[in-house]
């Protein structure tokens, strides 16, 4: 890039609280078809909060007890909601005698002697945990727009938690305003395919690709750019921060991770997903495509 190119545009954003690491981010950015979006945090507040509590065998004390135990140690948002919801029940839980953390799928964990699993239900069936039971009841709180984490022992679930996440307020003109640039927004997340889509509706987003595991999320990316589109990504999270590289430009949000910062060309202050657009309409008014 010529120096002018690297200032162009630049102080403009940096003034919306939009830094650049490289010169040529605005440039590449104003030619992309397609922004991937990556639902927690990015889309949406990632603030989880539990919902509701579905009791299949004992209360819905002993469910909370039992999943806030396996979770104490487990550093996901999902894991937080439910630890905060116990505390506000002055519900107690204790920490697990063992703990494994499955990256993208949940926790196994020891409570009192018991092995204990908590979390997505398409993981407890690898499992060989039955769901049966719980199945009318994970997809009516799937088509809320909740995630279902489900609680079993080593053959039975014992309880489903579902945990809300509301989409951020600036969410659906963030779409609108990427529609009306003829870019077309694409939902990622490593979230089931029912809640996935209730989320995405309700922003008006119809292309979602969902049960993407942390690892998968560059070859997602890849494989649209083997299909000839230029791509966005749009991420907070440390298991973002291969896509956000694989991309023609990586976009970091909010209180991104220190790893999804480096990993992207451009980094936007502040929790708000409009900034993406931002970026994007100062980018365009920087570089007019002139060719
Ligand atoms: P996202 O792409 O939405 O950030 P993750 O890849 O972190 O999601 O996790 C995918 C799914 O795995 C979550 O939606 C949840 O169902 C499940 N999961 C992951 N970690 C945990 C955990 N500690 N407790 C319960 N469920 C979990
Ligand atoms: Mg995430």
């Amino acid at each position: 890039a010529t120096p002018l190119a690297l200032i162009r545009g630049g102080g403009l954003a940096a003034n919306r609280g939009i830094l650049l690491r490289s010169g040529d981010a605005f440039q590449i950015f104003q030619d992309v078809d397609t922004i991937v979006l990556d639902k927690t945090g990015t889309m949406t507040t990632g603030e989880p909060a539990v919902e509701a509590v579905v009791a299949l065998r004992g209360d819905e004390h002993s469910v909370i007890r039992r999943a806030a135990s396996a979770e104490v140690f487990s550093e996901h948002p999902l894991a937080d909601a439910i630890r905060e919801y116990a505390n506000e029940r002055s519900i107690e839980f204790s920490d697990p005698e063992t703990f494994d953390s499955v990256t993208g799928k949940g926790v196994r964990a020891t409570v009192e002697g018991e092995q204990t699993l908590v979390g997505k239900p398409g993981w407890l069936t690898e499992e060989g945990v039955d769901l049966m039971v719980a199945r009318g009841d994970i997809d009516r709180l799937q088509e809320r727009g909740e995630t279902v984490v489900c609680v079993a022992d080593d053959e039975s679930v014992i309880g489903l938690v579902a945990i809300g996440d509301p989409v951020k307020n600036d969410a659906d003109s963030t779409v609108e305003r990427m529609r009306a640039a003829g870019i077309t927004p694409v939902m990622s997340t490593g979230d089931n395919e029912r809640t996935a889509n209730a989320v995405a509706a309700t922003v008006g987003i119809d292309r979602v690709m969902a049960d993407v595991l942390p690892d998968d999320k560059r070859a997602e990316i890849r494989r649209l750019q083997d299909g000839g589109e230029r791509v966005a990504m749009v991420g907070d999270g440390i298991n973002d921060a291969p896509a956000l590289t694989q991309a023609d430009i990586g976009i970091a949000v909010g209180a991104g991770t220190d790893i999804a910062i480096e990993s992207a060309d451009i980094i936007l202050m502040g929790d708000r997903l409009g900034g993406v657009m931002d970026a994007y309409e100062i980018a365009e008014s920087s570089y007019r495509k002139t060719t």
